[in-house]
């Protein structure tokens, strides 16, 4: 069907108008437009067909390799492929897309039959919920050969692919599941599929959840390869409606087992790209590079290192190979890119989540921030300049607004809008490493001599026993002993279950760390009663001091260990306990969480004044009892 309007749409039930437009005259474009109506809405269809790594390799096209070391302006992008024996390079310009509604991209090739070619995705919502999609594709051939393989190619093999791609995807998103869930390339390694029955066996014998276990042994035997090599325990955990930290346990278990394999990614704080890939944190240095942002960035285990897990290599072969690198799902906390030329201005509008957002352009410094929030402007025009620089302050904007990009700027600037906000799905280095868990099943994992990374606030425990030499005196050497190993069960099992870990013991006395201050004093005060309960008629005390702040992560004596000042002033606190009350910091008191811990009823706080060996000032500390 032969179109002379091309921009036309035209919209047939649920079938698919393509609409082909040979060139006229010489080596002129083909222009192709699809369009296919799609039971699901755009926002829940964006992250399917948005994720063009996987749309590229479901529609058949070959893995992609970077080309050269060059920095290109503004993400553009040396690539190459091999399709039927032909090597293809390309420049790739930056992608260009507004959330969840429209994505595009150009490539201008060095080699083979097509000299130029654009793709433009549009998502248009229909009343009824449902989607109308467009695909279109622009091509131009270089040669005569390109003047048969474009038709050949993109008019018949691609455009089968594109529907049947599609309309897989809708029923993804339609059905409410993802990828997850969708059964696609499958290859087991020679006795991968015993061994992953063995291991999840043996996963079972040693007492893990039966429900848990399930689910992973079958996403490891349908799942899909790209779905399994960036496994996430908090989204997978999400998706099947099982406790956060169980799932991350047994990813921990599996991996001990040899089921799984970790992997830890260093991000760059500003564009989110992985910039280290290391398998142990050993593998990780504390100062890393972005060529994408041409900065150094120091390490920081709080937001920058992300921890997922892939199957065994020897079980499952997951999906390494990259069909394409910079779609719209590569960096989703990016909501709007856009390639303008010096002076010009765009206007898109885009569906915004409630959140903070920062627009920056990859060449100026610094950024725009805004908040969209109800009540917030629905039409805002943001403008790039070098003289002005961006405006301080924060705009508050509708969660669908008009947005007028300007580029003030005698140069081209790739605008992007950013969501602030780290995925809540990521489990990071800072929150894993205090896991009990974690320190006993991986021990040896630790930081490359010398290395030192910030990991934010962590709670701060040190307790000691009280009365422990009269205890010796009083019962005998053995069975004291015994009663000091049990307390350390006791402490151990508290610990762990708040979520936090021991990180040493120091004759009787234990360092611990939480991610919060909340669970910490839960563990202590819970720790105490027990102590109490199991222990009361003996003269032996569990004294307990918490201090919240910075820390820093280092390795000692080939374990993960912390220090900072933080460390210091904690380990001064139990001093100050009687053994029947948890002393705790400023820091920690004013935690929002511990404060509403302290409201609940339960317990009494008194407040005293003090000095700290080795700190100048007096410390106002609290001491924490259980209600009589
Ligand atoms: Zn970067």
């Amino acid at each position: 069907m032969n179109r002379a309007d091309y921009g036309q749409t035209q919209l047939m039930n649920s079938d698919t108008t393509i609409q082909a437009t040979p060139p006229r005259s010489g080596l002129r474009s083909f222009h192709y437009h699809w369009q296919w109506h799609l039971k699901a809405s755009p926002e829940t269809l964006w992250p399917l067909v948005a994720d063009t790594n996987r749309f590229n390799r479901d529609t058949g096209v070959p893995a992609i390799k970077k080309q050269g070391t060059e920095r290109l302006n503004n993400a553009r992008r040396q690539l190459r492929l091999v399709r039927l024996g032909v090597p293809i390079e390309w420049e790739e310009e930056p992608f260009e897309w507004v959330r969840p509604f429209r994505y595009g991209v150009a490539r201008h090739y060095h080699s083979g039959p097509v000299a130029e070619m654009r793709i433009l995705t549009e998502l248009t919502p229909l009343e009824d919920g449902s989607t109308e999609l467009t695909y279109e594709v622009w091509a131009t051939p270089r040669n005569l050969f390109g003047l048969i393989a474009i038709p050949a190619q993109v008019g018949i093999i691609s455009a089968r692919a594109f529907a049947r791609t599609f309309r897989a995807y809708d029923q993804i998103a339609a059905s409410g599941k993802s990828f997850v869930d969708s059964p696609g390339q499958v290859d087991f390694m020679p006795g991968g599929r015993e061994r992953l029955n063995a291991l999840c066996d043996r996963l079972l014998e040693e007492g893990a959840n039966p429900d848990i276990v399930a689910h992973m042994r079958t996403l490891i035997q349908t799942g899909d390869s790209l779905a399994l090599a960036k496994m996430q325990p908090y989204a997978l955990a999400d998706h099947w409606g099982v406790e956060r930290r169980d799932v991350l346990e047994h990813h921990l278990m599996a991996t001990r087992r040899g089921l799984l394999e970790m992997e830890w990614d260093v991000l760059c704080p500003n564009c989110r790209g992985a910039k280290q890939v290391g398998k142990s944190l050993g593998d990780l240095s504390s100062e890393v590079h972005c060529e994408t942002c041409n900065m150094d960035f120091k390490v920081n285990f709080e937001r920058s290192v992300e921890l997922s897990f892939h199957p065994n290599p020897s079980i499952r072969e997951s999906q390494t190979a990259e069909f394409c690198i910079a779609g719209p799902q590569t960096t989703p906390h990016v909501v709007v890119q856009q390639l303008l030329p010096p002076g010009a201005e765009r206007t898109v509008k885009p569906l915004l989540e409630y959140g903070r957002y920062r627009l920056r352009t990859m060449n100026l410094r610094g950024g725009e921030y805004l908040r969209a929030a109800k009540d917030g402007l629905n039409d805002i025009t943001l403008r790039a300049s070098k003289i002005d620089g961006w405006p301080d302050g924060e705009v508050v904007i509708d969660s669908n607004p008009t947005l007028r990009f300007k580029n003030n700027t005698d140069e081209e600037q790739l605008f992007i809008l950013e969501r602030l906000a780290w995925s809540d799905h990521a489990v990071t280095a800072a929150e894993v490493t205090v896991l009990q868990m974690f320190r006993d099943l991986f021990a040896s994992e630790a930081l490359r001599p010398g290395q030192q990374i910030s990991v934010g606030s962590l709670a701060i425990v040190f307790t000691d026993l009280r009365g422990s030499t009269r205890l010796y005196n009083q019962i005998g050497d053995a069975p004291a002993f015994g009663l000091v190993m049990d307390h350390f069960d006791v402490l151990k099992n508290a610990i762990a279950e708040e979520g936090g870990a021991i990180i040493k013991t120091i004759g009787d006395a234990v360092m611990a760390v939480f991610q919060r201050p909340a669970p910490a004093l839960r563990a202590m005060l819970r720790a105490q009663a027990e102590f109490t309960d199991t222990l009361g008629h003996h003269p032996v005390k569990l004294k307990a001091g918490i201090h919240y702040g910075p820390c820093i992560a280092v390795t000692l004596n080939d374990r993960l260990d912390y220090f900072g000042s933080t460390i210091n002033k904690a380990s001064r606190l139990e001093g100050f306990s009687s053994g029947e009350d948890v002393i705790i910091s400023k820091a920690v008191f004013d935690d929002p969480e511990v404060d509403a811990l302290l409201h609940s009823g339960s317990y009494n706080a008194e407040v005293f004044e003090t000095q700290i060996k080795g700190f100048d000032d007096q410390f106002a500390l609290w001491r924490v009892m259980g209600q009589a």
